[in-house]
């Protein structure tokens, strides 16, 4: 059996160095907000190339917590896509505003920046356009210099969703460092993944990050005085600390998850499937290596028989799910067509180059 991902073959590749993390962490006594939170906050902007990072529940609040931060809220609208997580789209209705959703580029999956500027143009909504969440989805960098670019000719946010793509870069730089503010998600299956939930927002500007630290801890700056509304969103020291632990080995974990990419890349040539591409100045870190097939649910049974793990990122686009209905502003037919087409192979950093080889047989000769 090969699975599609193995969250605790990350933990147990770091072992003895978590559960030392964690021992010292429920000897200490202090459970939620302190030395490990605060460590890794410091640790974690520093890997990102930011000033500032506040570590919080998951990836779902970061999302929130960057919007309300940004003062996004009720009669705000915000632009992002239909062909990701649901979180990404969730997020922006718990923050209060509407999401409008564009389409994608077909060969990235992200968010297609032309499609962009033709709903800002075309839209007659009652709410204001405020920001737009640009997801770095598999791995792969969305084209930030476009959408920066429409961002200040629009006088928009640029919220990065980086829930996928922790440590990839974009001309040399970390992606999270280039919007107005950034949303991690530390979910297990992600590329630097905690063993619970965990998220952080990171950002260049010190008054967003004050912010997010009330926002965070109902609006408390001193304890028992709110001094805004908040909400309880807060990261814990255990995963903290192992998270930090974790955050030694991500760019050689991603560079292990690009060692596996170049083996399907070579393996899978002859195959006719599309594979995907790296567009741009990009430093891709896989994670998903997402292939396409019009044969895609043949392909995916066909592999199953044969014990091998796929998933489907993701096979519903959030506009044509029933609690989302009402978010699609224009027909989304490259985002509908990715939906039909798409087939996740296993990829985590602990793939071994036979397994990535069995993989590649199987769907050649299978
Ligand atoms: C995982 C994910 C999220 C949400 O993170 P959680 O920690 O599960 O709340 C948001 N956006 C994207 C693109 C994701 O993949």
């Amino acid at each position: 059996m090969i699975p599609q991902s193995d969250p605790k073959a990350g933990y147990l590749a770091h072992q003895r160095e978590i559960d030392e993390a964690v021992k010292q962490t429920l000897d200490s006594g202090w459970y939620i907000l302190g030395k490990q939170v605060a460590a890794f906050e410091q640790e974690f902007a520093a890997f990102v190339g930011v000033g500032h990072c506040v570590g919080v529940a998951n990836g779902t609040d970061a999302l929130v917590l960057a919007m309300r931060a940004c003062g996004i809220g009720a009669g705000d609208a915000v632009i992002t896509v239909s062909h990701t997580a649901v979180a990404t789209v969730a997020a922006i209705e718990l923050a209060g505003a509407e999401p409008m959703l564009v389409d994608i580029d077909p060969v990235t999956f992200t968010i297609c920046p032309q499609a962009v500027e033709v709903a800002i143009k075309s839209y007659r909504g009652k709410a204001k356009l405020k920001a737009i969440i640009a997801v770095h989805l598999y791995g792969h960098p969305a084209e930030m210099a476009a959408i920066q670019e429409l961002a200040r000719r629009y006088e928009l946010k640029v919220v990065e969703d980086c829930a996928q793509a922790h440590g990839a870069k974009l001309a040399e730089r970390r992606i999270g460092s280039i919007g107005d503010i950034a949303a991690f998600s530390f979910y297990p299956t992600k590329n630097l993944g905690a063993l619970g939930d965990g998220g952080a927002v990171v950002t260049n500007d010190a008054g967003l990050a004050e912010r997010l630290r009330l926002l965070r801890e109902y609006g408390w700056r001193e304890r028992y005085v709110s001094e805004i509304a908040g909400m309880n969103s807060r990261l814990d020291e255990l995963q903290a600390a192992l998270l930090r632990v974790k955050l030694q080995y991500l760019d050689e974990e991603n560079a292990r998850r690009r060692q596996i990419a170049a083996v399907y890349d070579e393996e899978l040539k002859p195959s006719g499937l599309a594979l995907p591409k790296c567009v741009g100045e990009v430093e891709h870190v896989y994670h998903q290596y997402v292939v396409r097939s019009r044969e895609r649910d043949v392909l995916k049974a066909r592999l199953r028989e044969q014990g091998i793990g796929t998933l489907i990122h993701y096979p519903v686009p959030v506009h044509l799910q029933p609690a989302y209905r009402h978010c699609a502003h224009s027909a989304l037919p490259e985002t509908e067509r990715a939906a039909r087409e798409v087939l996740s192979l296993p990829m985590f950093p602990q793939l071994r180059d036979e397994q990535a080889l069995q993989v590649c047989d199987a769907i050649l000769h299978g």
